[in-house]
């Protein structure tokens, strides 16, 4: 974990595009609790294929009405040069200066692979085209890639991303801490320095966390998995169970070095407010701030 060490911790918050204007007067509300903590950005995701373009471009839009740092993802599979080109040159225009940068996954039916079959291939455009102005990050697998051939391959897949011009990486969510830590000494063999951040997911609904889990392939402990299955309607006890869970995983991630942490929040505040509140962030942010003035 050597290599983590030295970064200064982040702390970031995803979001997706609501589909609705229900969904986005609830996302409004979770923003404002979460802004509340002053991450160092909002991330907004993108659907593979262009999905959500308007929505994901809305969403952005409306995060920096409000004044507050965001980062749109961009998948590339599906897309062409001259799509993607100008995507790129609306947020520059726009002032956005960081991306998350993905392949992403073509929905069935979608066609192919269009003319970026790899993350790789779309962070050397990034570059060839804006050169350095957007800080990019990219995905990393600490339990791998669900389609990767084989766990060596998949290292090396994550190295071209950092050799084409990566700057951080963020990692799918995990339960199993020591996948993050022999995740970073694999990096390290293979010369990869720059921030991995663990992705947290909390869990809030084992139903959706398990659909989720399979189609991604993180793995849900069979400990976890058990309890959950145990508390069958009983919510509030998931939830509760959740928080105590993901508060443990993410307190030993800090102290073991991890450079911060990046929640997939579902655009909900509550389970992320509480973990934060219980690995007292504000208070140790705060004084991280204080020192620094
Ligand atoms: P890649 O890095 O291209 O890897 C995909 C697979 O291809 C891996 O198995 C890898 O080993 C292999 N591979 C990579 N490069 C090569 C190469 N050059 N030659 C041969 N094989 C290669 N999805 C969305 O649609 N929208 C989002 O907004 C979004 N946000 C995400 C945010 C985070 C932090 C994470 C972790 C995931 C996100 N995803 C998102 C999901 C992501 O798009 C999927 O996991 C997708 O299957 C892989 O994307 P990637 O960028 O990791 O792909």
């Amino acid at each position: 974990m050597k290599s983590q060490q030295k970064y200064q911790k982040t702390f970031s918050f995803e979001l997706f595009p609501p589909k609705t204007a229900e969904g986005m007067e609830k996302l409004r509300v979770s923003v404002r609790e979460l802004a509340a903590l002053q991450p160092l950005y909002f991330s907004v995701t993108y659907g593979a294929g262009g999905s959500t373009r308007e929505r994901t471009f809305a969403t952005v839009d409306w995060l920096r009405s409000e004044g507050i740092a965001t980062t749109p993802h961009l998948s590339c599979v599906g897309a062409t040069r001259d799509q993607v080109r100008e995507t790129l040159h609306h947020y520059r225009n726009q002032g956005i200066q960081r991306l998350v940068a993905l392949r992403g996954d073509m929905p069935s039916g979608m066609g192919g692979p269009g003319e970026f079959p790899h993350a790789n291939d779309l962070v050397e455009f990034i570059r060839a085209e804006t050169g350095d102005h957007f800080y990019i990050d990219v995905a990393a697998y600490p339990e791998f890639h669900p389609q990767a051939f084989d766990a060596a391959t998949d290292l090396v897949n994550f190295k071209r991303k950092v050799d084409a011009g990566a700057n951080e990486a963020i990692t799918q969510y995990f339960y199993n801490a020591d996948a993050y830590f022999y995740f970073i000494e694999s990096c390290e063999k293979q010369g990869i320095d720059i921030p991995i951040v663990p992705g947290i997911m909390p869990i809030t609904n084992y139903t959706q966390l398990a659909r989720f889990s399979d189609a991604c392939g993180s793995e849900i402990p069979r400990w976890i998995r058990q309890r959950l299955q145990g508390y069958h309607d009983d919510l509030a006890g998931i939830r509760e169970f959740g928080i105590e869970v993901v508060t443990q995983l993410c307190r030993r991630l800090l102290e073991q070095g991890a450079p911060g942490l990046h929640f997939y929040t579902m655009n909900q505040s509550r389970a992320v407010s509480r973990i934060w509140s219980n690995l007292g962030l504000s208070h140790s942010l705060h004084e991280g701030h204080e020192e620094a003035s």
